[in-house]
């Protein structure tokens, strides 16, 4: 049974309701799940400044942020870790907290005027009275790409990262552009080579702030590999079994690996 429903109340939280205690880009865990009841002495008199998330096992969930000092002997646990490490973390409630938090903090005020935003009086969005505009929570829609060459796959290793893993090519999508469109420009920026036969494969929300991972498969269509320095430290081709260390299949980027490591290994074409 799916405990955690994703919804949407303007009313303020009370003491009966579960609260996601962020502090910074850590989640501040209680002894058991990974929500706090209202009533908890974490939340001492008041209950902090909170936005609705939706219900777990049918009780309301709002999340907020507290401060270092406020924390107490709570457990901190990074986000990341969160996400890529712990077997047993709610993910999706977990990205869906980051991300309306983040919307939160960063909507309350107009845009385009300046005036103090309030709510909007039937959706999860941000309202100014003075311009009529709604400020709905941003997502940056991003492409990554596993590219397949006959029985080997381009992996490459980022410019920007200390960590050791080979992952895939990836950008985000610019405006008035495609998500098919966005793979060649990607590949063709980062690695010099054309892809053909591109097919989605699967997604993910990655709360760094705010991308919808869309991941695909393509083909090699053409050119010689030209690294784009700022961006790629090494590319190469690499055989199913035989690659260097790949993200986890926690991400998207590990999911795309091994279904492509499957595909090839198994001698099918893609489809
Ligand atoms: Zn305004």
């Amino acid at each position: 049974m799916t405990q955690w429903i994703p919804g949407w109340t303007t009313r303020k939280p009370e003491r009966r309701d579960l609260i996601l205690a962020l502090s910074g880009s850590d989640v501040v865990k209680p002894d058991t799940g990974w929500l706090h009841s209202g009533d908890s002495s974490l939340f001492r008199d008041n209950l902090p400044d909170s936005v609705s998330l939706g219900s777990y096992g049918g009780r309301d969930v709002f999340v907020t942020e507290l401060p270092d000092t406020d924390t107490g002997s709570q457990e901190l646990i990074p986000l990341r870790d969160a996400l890529l490490v712990l077997g047993d973390a709610p993910v999706e409630m977990l990205s869906t907290g980051f991300q309306v938090w983040q919307w939160w903090l960063d909507h309350r005020y107009c845009g385009r005027c300046g005036a103090q935003t309030g709510f909007h009086p039937r959706e999860r969005a941000k309202w100014c009275d003075a311009c009529g505009i709604p400020w709905y929570p941003r997502l940056a829609p991003c492409v990554i790409v596993v590219i397949r060459r006959d029985d080997r796959l381009l992996l490459a290793k980022s410019s920007r990262t200390k960590r050791h893993f080979y992952s895939l090519i990836a950008g985000f999508v610019e405006p008035g552009e495609s998500l098919e469109g966005a793979v060649h420009r990607e590949v063709k920026e980062e690695t010099g080579l054309e892809v053909t036969n591109i097919r989605y494969h699967a997604s993910q929300a990655w709360p760094f702030p705010h991308q919808l991972m869309v991941g695909f498969f393509a083909d090699y269509a053409g050119g010689e590999l030209v690294l784009q320095e700022d961006e790629i430290a090494d590319a190469n081709w690499f055989l199913p079994g035989d690659t260097p260390p790949v993200p986890p299949e926690t991400t998207i980027s590990g999911q795309l690996i091994r279904a492509m490591e499957n595909e090839i290994s198994r001698g099918g074409i893609p489809v």
